[in-house]
């Protein structure tokens, strides 16, 4: 795998101009990936949107335009957000999860295309609007992908999706009503680790798509997993785009029609391109254990606590140190333990470390549990460090609660 060690003094240099804690993204990496993702594809018409809630700073999502993505956004918010950051709204996607049909109707009135996840909105969607808005449709087609009970989100009792085998039902509703459906979606989970099992999946999306007439496009959705450790299997991208702009091709010719082939990776294009630079406060021996407490904790970087995620963490204050045991830890009233048993460089207080793939659902998830205020995020691009969000302020955990006279 390419571990991304980001230029380390640059990544100090960071620490030192906008402090600690703090998230810093390297732009010509994300740039990077779209281009892989893209290249990886034959022929075929393809269009990558940016699934946003992994990362969104505008500035990122402005970045990403610019690469030549649209945007998948999960709420009503990132949608705002999306047209914000210069989206047109045919470029974004809006696949929200058990939301009310008042939400769908904002969307519909900025523009947007939708995406529905369920048969009752689907009923609501038909009568409210008939033929007149086309919509897309969220397909569950029960393939287990990736190994995380958190994020597969392809199986039976998945909340996701409308079930395949709900499919002569969903045609009765759309036939019904006269609802254009122009698109059809799944997304199985977050790892595609075996191209077979996401070619299989792709069969099924094939079949329900050949009884739908007016189709635009088929959404493959995301699960494109990257390397957090040394030794993960990271989806073989190249692999992937081969063999499924080929099957492609073929089903378009069956299909009678030229579709689009959509993703919408989130974690692709930005996990790596991230990194988290924390301080050690403390380093505090047990019995048991050295641990190192640093400034910073589950309410700012969740995946470890919350998936169990691997992050790679190195002292990039003493690289040439000797390598030492410690356990990394936040310092939320909680047991947020970072990561066990790591071999570091000799951690003294006051020495900065650097969290790897921390750009997808790093900053995104972070909270201001403990009232800890979030950390700023900083942009690398052609060498130049820019801000991109100020870090917040005590003025900021005040500014929503209302003052009682
Ligand atoms: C979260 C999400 C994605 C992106 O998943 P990644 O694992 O970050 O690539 C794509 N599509 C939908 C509908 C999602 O909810």
């Amino acid at each position: 795998m390419r571990m991304n060690h980001q230029n380390d003094s640059l990544l100090l240099q960071a620490a030192e101009q906008f402090d600690t804690p703090l998230y810093v993204y390297d732009f010509a990496r994300i740039r990077e990936q779209y281009k892989r993702l893209a290249g990886a594809f034959g022929k075929v018409q393809l269009k990558i949107h940016y699934a946003c809630k992994a990362l969104t700073n505008i500035h990122v999502m402005k970045l990403l335009r610019e690469c030549g993505a649209g945007v998948d956004a999960v709420s009503i918010q990132e949608v705002q957000l999306a047209l914000h950051a210069g989206y047109e709204p045919d470029e974004i996607l809006y696949t929200p999860n058990c939301v009310g049909l008042d939400e769908i109707k904002q969307a519909v009135e900025l523009g947007v295309r939708i995406n529905i996840d369920n048969i009752s909105i689907l009923e609501q969607f038909g009568l409210e609007f008939g033929s007149s808005v086309p919509v897309c449709l969220r397909i569950n087609p029960h393939i287990m992908a990736g190994g995380h009970s958190h994020i597969s989100v392809g199986h039976i009792d998945s909340k996701f999706g409308i079930s395949i085998y709900q499919m002569r039902h969903v045609q009765r509703v759309v036939q019904e009503a006269g609802i254009h459906v122009n698109g059809l979606h799944m997304h199985t989970g977050s790892d595609i680790l075996d191209v077979e099992v996401f070619l299989n999946a792709a069969e099924i999306l094939f079949e329900t798509a050949s009884s739908f007439k007016e189709l635009e496009f088929l959404d493959f959705g995301s699960g494109f997993k990257v390397a957090y450790k040394e030794d993960d299997i990271a989806t073989d991208i190249e692999a992937l785009g081969k063999r499924l702009s080929e099957r492609f091709n073929e089903f378009c010719e069956e299909y009678g029609n030229e579709l689009e082939l959509w993703f919408e990776p989130g974690k692709f294009l930005v996990s790596e391109a991230g990194s988290f630079l924390v301080k050690a406060n403390v380093i505090k021996q047990t019995t048991a254990t050295v641990f190192v407490g640093v400034n910073s904790g589950q309410n700012h970087l969740l995946r470890p606590m919350f998936y169990d995620a691997y992050h790679h963490i190195r002292n990039i204050s003493n690289p040439d140190g000797n390598q030492r045991i410690y356990t990394v830890v936040g310092y939320i009233c909680e047991t947020d333990t970072f990561g066990w048993d790591r071999r570091l460089s000799e951690v003294r207080e006051g020495d900065i470390l650097a969290f790897s793939n921390a750009g997808a659902y790093g900053f995104s998830m972070a909270s201001n549990y403990n009232s800890r205020l979030r950390p700023a995020e900083v942009a690398i691009d052609n060498g130049e460090l820019t801000c991109i969000r100020r870090r917040e302020t005590f003025e900021d955990l005040l500014r929503t609660q209302m003052e009682l006279s």
